[in-house]
């Protein structure tokens, strides 16, 4: 309907002269109104489901199991639950307008206000199904770590105060070296400036002068390195407080500035996946997601600056969908990992400060680590409907040719990874050794990865 057309356009009288004026016309009537035409309803919106990677696209991923592991399918009863199906909502035609379908017309003499376009609306899945998904030695490593962080501060702060004597003596050391140094620096200041008529006196003080300033700059030096070790371990840990929010920030200043940010206009399809599981996982926000350019290094991660999490994608991985393979199955897998480890909190700042000193601890941090990652793993599994085997193929074989690994046979292979240096090496591992992580996956029956 063309908003412009008069039907009266067309009745205006010729133009031209007319010697004789015309007998007085009636007065032309007024036409009725048109009857009012009722608006163009807007068409119901059809049972929304999502644009292009709707989760009832990927049926139940088929057994890989080994014959130790031997599940009869990938949807474990206690995750059968979820209703991955989206919700309908006032928004739904909206949403799916802008996924490229047609828009109701817009009314004559209603204001032109751009409709804001809202995407597909998925139900939040239940907090109980979610945390179940966490391995079950996840929060006692977690609560263990937390303890111990306290106990190490306390136990530096004791320390300070029990070498209080020795702290004291050291401080008095470093304050008299101190000094000395500034009182032979102006010293020799003072006689430069003082003796202006005799140049060969002057030259000789000069060098004497510099040399007591260097024996006590070496001196202040050596009284400041004769650090008492109570003194060290609190002075570190003060540190790493105030200065993690800095070096944080300082890193996300480096990826944002150097990457690009996923959006609906620039890879709509990832972010359609960010916002999918934000909705799933009931996130009051969606995280920013980067891509960065990793010169061939597969890798995603999460992170945090203070009150803000983020995700960070390596071009090379996202390739796997774009390029190589068309593979949304993968990508999708790994943001929902990555999506996993902001649901579960472990990219925050003050889950970092709980366990600040007592995760750099060697095995003990790498073995909560590997926990963690056993949980996200599980948790993507629910979010993406992948059973991330191809996930792990990519991260090992390559995204150029883990098309061309034999899946049942690769699962197989994983079981004979075994030994005690295979032991020792996971041990120190963040996360776990991907033959361990293939076999958690391929076993969705089994609730949680063996951690060593
Ligand atoms: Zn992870």
């Amino acid at each position: 309907m063309d908003n412009n057309t008069n039907p009266n356009a067309n009745s205006q009288p010729a133009q031209g002269t007319n010697p004789n004026p015309p007998a007085a016309q009636p007065l032309p009537t007024v036409q009725q109104a048109p009857t009012a035409q009722p608006l163009p309803t807007v068409p119901t919106a059809p049972t929304a489901q999502p644009v292009g990677y709707a989760p009832s696209q990927y049926p139940a991923p088929p057994s890989y199991a080994p014959a130790n592991y031997a599940p009869a399918s990938y949807a474990p009863t206690q995750y059968a639950a979820p209703q991955y199906a989206p919700v309908p909502t006032q928004y739904a035609a909206q949403g799916q307008a802008t996924q490229g379908q047609a828009q109701a017309p817009m009314q004559p003499g209603y204001a032109n206000v751009p409709q804001q376009p809202v995407g597909p609306q998925y139900q939040k899945i239940d907090k109980r199904i979610l945390n179940a998904c966490r391995h079950k030695s996840e929060l006692r490593w977690y609560w263990f770590l937390v303890i111990l962080n306290f106990l190490i501060i306390v136990g530096a702060v004791c320390y300070f105060f029990y070498a209080m004597d020795e702290n004291q003596e050291y401080v008095d050391n470093v304050y008299t070296a101190y000094s000395e140094y500034v009182e032979d620096t102006m010293s020799g200041e003072t006689a430069d400036s003082s003796d202006d008529q005799k140049a060969d006196n002057q030259k000789d003080d000069t060098e004497k002068d510099d040399e007591e300033s260097t024996d006590s700059m070496d001196n202040l030096s050596e009284k400041i390195n004769d650090m008492p070790e109570s003194i060290e371990y609190l002075a570190m840990i003060l540190f790493l407080l105030v200065a993690i929010p800095f070096i944080v920030s300082y890193a996300y200043a480096q990826y944002r500035s150097m990457s690009i940010q996923i959006t609906e206009k620039t890879y709509p399809e990832i972010y359609a996946i960010v916002q999918e599981y934000s909705q799933k996982l009931g996130l009051k926000k969606v995280p920013k997601v980067y891509m960065i350019q990793g010169n061939g290094v597969l890798n995603a991660f999460s992170s945090f600056i203070p009150f803000k999490q983020y995700i960070e994608l390596y071009a090379d991985l996202v390739e796997v969908a774009y390029r190589e393979h068309h593979d949304m199955d993968t990508l999708r897998f790994i943001i929902a990992h990555e999506m996993g480890h902001i649901y579960y909190k472990h990219a925050t700042m003050h889950y970092y400060y709980s366990m600040l000193v007592s995760q750099t601890i060697p095995i003990l941090g790498s073995t909560a680590s590997r926990a963690r990652e056993y949980s996200c793993d599980r948790l993507a599994q629910l979010l993406s409907g992948s059973d991330g085997i191809d996930a792990m193929m990519s991260l090992t074989a390559g995204i150029h040719l883990y098309k061309q690994v034999d899946k049942q046979d690769y699962i197989n292979h994983t079981t004979e990874v075994k030994g005690l240096f295979v032991f020792c090496y996971n041990l120190v591992c963040d996360h776990p050794v991907t033959s361990k992580r293939v076999i958690a996956l391929a076993d969705p029956q089994r609730r949680s990865g063996k951690l060593y």
